[in-house]
């Protein structure tokens, strides 16, 4: 790691060090190490070292520009667990040595009605995210957790409680916060029927948090693979979504669903089998799909869509999740795999999320761990 002042004017004449990471320099390319500018820690900034990465697939899309806009060189990770390793002078919350992460936003305006009411997700002039965009100086590009040390504002700092394992709770950051918030949003309670479309890395934490809510839930997912791994994840009950038949004998059947699917699929099969006045929750970002408007009318039913948490609710989760003993199901790779998994996540073939080792990152180059 070499010490040198940035050449751009945006970060103040700060002082920056150069840390390790990996990076896509284009869309669709593989990722390859990269070293990469990260700012000494102002007044408010805590610097993190990063221990551990969760890979979601949301990483996957924006590293092959699926959703338009991608900035290159891109480096992924919004899933991200490490320790405080410095702290600015003011800082009050955290102090070296605290367990910490950070999820998908690391800034926000602060004054809009979303910001003042805690959700900064839905910042009405966009949060400043993780990575794949700039810092609120518009210029600065912002660079995720595939690297060994981030600086973060404490504003935008969650802390991880001591009795979470670091690995398994980083992709609460993500996976975590994107599940939990629309179970709570919603209402979802002991007792009702509960429907997860998707078993991967959200829809893992989806089955876990509405258990540990008391809820009846049900996996519905794409083949027959995964239905032993639901019931041991804490689900009572697992459709596979092929047969046309496990919409007919489910119909009306639950209060709440919470679709997490990557790919297109189509929406108005799954909102049949919801109750009447009942909602079905997006969070999954497939490509546009069609719907029919009497799949709602039938039924008064709602269908909302979701995104990640605000920093308030985020910290409830991790305590809610320390209290009930909740954290990922992960497979822990060296960054040099990162690669390969991404085409084993495509595939569905995750049990249920990749986290990256950072001290990893040491051996940028090796192909070979
Ligand atoms: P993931 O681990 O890859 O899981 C996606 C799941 O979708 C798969 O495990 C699979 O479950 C199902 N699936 C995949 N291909 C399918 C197909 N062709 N047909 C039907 N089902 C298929 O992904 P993730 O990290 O959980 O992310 C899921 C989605 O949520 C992504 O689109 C991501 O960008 C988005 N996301 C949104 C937010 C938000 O704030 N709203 C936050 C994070 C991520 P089965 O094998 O069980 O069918
Ligand atoms: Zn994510
Ligand atoms: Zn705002």
């Amino acid at each position: 790691m070499s010490t040198s002042i940035s050449a751009d004017p945006s970060v103040a004449r700060r002082g920056t060090v150069e840390v390790e990471a990996w990076a896509t320099p284009a869309a669709h390319a593989p990722l390859e190490p990269l070293r990469i500018p990260r700012r000494e820690p102002g007044p408010r900034d805590v610097s993190i070292e990063i221990l551990y990465c969760g890979v979601c697939h949301s990483d996957i899309h924006q590293v092959r520009d699926e959703w338009g806009g991608s900035l290159f060189p891109l480096v992924p990770g919004h899933e991200i667990a490490g320790r405080v390793i410095d702290a600015g002078g003011d800082v009050r919350r955290f102090k070296p040595g605290d367990a910490v992460g950070v999820g998908c936003f690391v800034d926000s305006c602060r004054e809009c009605e979303a910001c003042l009411a805690g959700e900064e997700q839905y910042c009405a002039r966009g949060v400043t995210p993780t990575y794949n965009g700039r810092e609120r100086d518009g210029k600065t590009p912002t660079y995720g957790g595939y690297s060994a040390q981030i600086t973060v504002n404490e504003d935008y700092v969650l802390r991880i409680p001591e009795s979470l394992a670091l690995d398994g709770a980083a992709p609460l950051l993500c996976a975590g916060i994107t599940t939990y918030s629309p179970l709570r949003h919603f209402g979802v309670k002991a007792g009702d029927e509960v429907a997860i479309v998707g078993l991967g890395g959200l829809g893992h934490m989806g089955v876990k948090l509405a258990r540990a809510l008391g809820a009846r839930v049900t996996v519905l997912s794409h083949s027959p693979r995964k239905r032993d791994d639901a019931l041991r994840l804490g689900a009572d009950d697992f459709l596979v979504t092929g047969p046309a038949a496990s919409f007919e004998k489910n119909a009306s059947r639950f209060d709440f669903i919470l679709d997490t699917v990557s790919a297109a699929h189509d929406y108005n099969a799954y909102l049949n089998l919801l109750r009447r006045d009942r909602t079905m929750v997006l969070v999954g970002l497939p490509d546009p799909t069609p719907l029919s408007a009497g799949a709602l009318i039938g039924g008064r039913r709602r269908l909302s869509g979701s995104a990640i948490g605000g920093i308030r609710e985020t910290q409830e989760m991790l305590d809610f999740c320390a209290e009930h003993g909740v954290v990922s199901d992960i497979e822990v790779i060296p960054i040099q795999k990162i690669n390969e998994a991404y085409e084993r996540t495509l595939a569905s073939d995750v049990r249920y999320r990749f986290v990256i080792d950072n001290r990893s990152l040491d051996d940028a180059g090796s192909e070979n761990r």
